[in-house]
């Protein structure tokens, strides 16, 4: 499986400063306010400085005391009112820009191309829209805000220890190697421990989605007991790569817990040292060490949210990696000239190296029904979603009246060609709504033309709430030839001229088919039809047969000339005969 891509640091790196130059003034008024906070919480420490220097001196009157506590009381109510104003501002900011980032999310899901999330698997994609979204969105809320507040109390605190005394505040800095070379340490290993996490959410996810989807198929082969061993492996990786960054912290926060304190401590020894030799004021040591106590906050807090900035960061990529998947529809707006589709020696490949289709050659005129004959593998159904225009070649052409199919927009697409396969998916909402989807500008006239051409009007009608009627998994059950009625009601509303028809996930019970077999016949009158064949009925009444073998057409004729030529179609249509048949 080819996971989806996730963005590389200079992408971030550039994504990030989209985000914050989309909000830029928004972003300067909350750092303003936040400043304006840590410059009052900076005037404490400075009047406890000057209340020791008065103390020191013998200078302390009880009105120089009332006056300071005054100061502290004024100081501590302007630092609450600043933070209020800023917490709120950035709180606001990190909904806004949280909702814009999933909404960008969104649309790149929906725009993804859908041969990049076959090869994906739904895992991949189901975690990054669920674990790695709540990552995101606890960083944006919380964690940046926190982080940048945590960084400029850090830098205007030191710089006001600067200011007081840089002799004494070099102190503070004896600390600095250790805390910058063990963060460095940090996020150089805990970084890949957080991706390798992520990654084994995304895969635990994967093996789950895969085992309820395919519940029936895993008790009718019995590989529960596989699958069971998979998914322990899965939760063993997620448990041994989450070990893995919790033992990084480990040893990480207590080495920064110490270099906090022993910080603390040179300051006051030295700051003690100057103040006793007369070099600076006690009042001065007396701020410092308080401004140094008081960095422990700010840098613990950046040190703090580093950790979930990480993952954060590691979501983030892959959420923006979804939106660097490249549209492999580079839109032409030219219109086709024609309804003639024509492949020319068409090849195409899942794997590199490994052609499934081998120089197929192909004209199918307009109203012409084809039916695809071959044995298993043989490349029929490969075929189909070529014609379909779901994927490209890759090399020689697919088109319909002279254009790409694979260039062509997907709504244009769709109005061309579409693949009818049995599945045939009901959304939630109603009937009319269900049906609207194909498209949106629909009548009611046409949306009941539509279903009485399926046959699905009377039944529709009688539904408790009629075309109001609430489908889906929460409400209305409909039987499953109701719901690929449906499907093909949808097909008559967008109306495309020429239609894959896929027969290999055959029909449901009989009378079911036999019913659905008149709807489907009103959908395809008057329509070019390339039908992938699994029962020769179908063959038999086609206008050309192609018999596909080994990726590439082997004979193409009708039915009788084939018959004629006596080659592999005559002797499957022979054993067909001489086998008393349960299909017809
Ligand atoms: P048919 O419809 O005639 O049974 P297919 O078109 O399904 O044949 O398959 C043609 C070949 O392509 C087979 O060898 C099959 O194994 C291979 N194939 C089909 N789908 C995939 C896929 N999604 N990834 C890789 N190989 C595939």
């Amino acid at each position: 499986m080819a996971a989806l891509p996730i963005a590389d640091r200079p992408e971030v790196i550039a994504e990030a400063k989209l985000l914050i130059s989309a909000h830029r003034w928004a972003f300067i008024k909350m750092l303003f306010f936040y400043a304006g906070a840590a410059v009052s919480a900076l005037f404490g420490p400075w009047i406890l400085g000057n209340l020791t220097n008065e103390a020191a001196h013998h200078q302390l009157t009880g009105h120089k005391v009332t006056v300071m506590v005054c100061q502290l009381a004024v100081a501590s109510v302007i630092y609450t009112a600043l933070t209020f104003f800023a917490r709120r501002r950035s709180y606001v900011l990190g909904e806004q820009i949280f909702a814009e980032l999933r909404e960008n999310f969104i649309s790149s899901v929906l725009n993804l191309p859908l041969i990049v999330v076959e090869r994906a698997g739904t895992g991949d994609l189901l975690s990054r829209t669920t674990t790695d979204v709540e990552s995101i969105s606890r960083t944006v809320r919380f964690a940046v805000p926190e982080w940048l507040v945590a960084l400029l109390q850090a830098v205007l605190t030191f710089g006001a220890m600067l200011l007081v005394s840089p002799l004494v505040a070099v102190a503070g800095l004896v600390s600095t190697p250790f805390l910058f070379f063990s963060t460095r340490w940090y996020l150089r290993y805990a970084t890949p421990g957080y991706r390798r996490e992520r990654m084994s959410y995304a895969t635990l996810a994967g093996t789950m989605s895969e085992t309820i989807e395919g519940a029936r198929t895993m008790d009718a082969l019995q590989l529960g007991q596989r699958q069971a061993t998979r998914i322990d492996a899965n939760v063993r990786e997620s448990f041994f790569s989450e070990m893995y960054t919790l033992l990084m912290r480990m040893n990480w926060f207590p080495i920064v817990e110490s270099a906090f304190s022993f910080a603390v401590a040179c300051t006051l020894a030295w700051g003690g040292w100057l103040a006793i030799h007369h070099h600076v004021s006690i009042g001065a040591a007396t701020t410092v060490t308080l401004y140094v106590v008081q960095l422990n906050d700010p840098l613990d807090r950046i040190i703090a949210w580093l950790d979930e900035l990480q993952m954060g960061a590691a979501a983030f990529a892959r959420l923006i990696g979804v939106s660097s998947v490249r549209d492999d529809r580079p839109t032409t707006s030219a219109e086709p000239s024609n309804e003639v589709i024509t492949l020319s020696d068409v090849h195409y490949a899942y794997r590199a190296g490994h052609d499934v289709i081998v120089g197929v050659d192909l004209v199918v005129q307009p109203g012409e029904r084809l039916a695809m004959v071959g044995p298993s593998g043989a490349g029929k159904s490969t075929l189909g979603r070529l014609i379909a225009g779901i994927d490209r070649p890759r090399t020689g052409s697919v088109s319909v009246g002279g254009v790409e199919l694979a260039d062509m927009p997907l709504d244009t697409l769709r109005q061309h060609v579409a693949l009818v396969t049995q599945e045939h998916h009901i959304f939630i909402g109603s009937v009319h709504d269900n049906l609207a989807l194909a498209k949106p500008s629909a009548t009611d006239e046409e949306i009941r033309h539509a279903l009485e051409s399926v046959d699905a009007w009377e039944w529709t009608q009688s539904l408790p709430d009629g075309l109001a009627t609430e489908l889906g998994t929460t409400g209305h059950p409909l039987s499953p030839a109701q719901a690929q009625q449906l499907a093909l009601a949808r097909l008559v509303l967008i109306d495309p001229h020429t239609l894959v028809l896929d027969e290999a996930t055959a029909l449901l019970d009989p009378r079911a088919a036999r019913h659905l077999e008149r709807s489907m016949s009103a959908v395809l009158t008057g329509r070019t039809v390339i039908a992938i064949a699994h029962r020769l009925h179908t063959a038999h009444d086609a206008d050309r047969v192609a018999v596909v073998d080994g990726g590439t057409i082997v004979e193409l004729g009708t039915h009788d000339e084939l018959l004629a030529r006596d080659g592999q179609y005559a002797s499957l249509w022979r054993s067909w005969r001489n086998e008393p048949s349960v299909e017809s």
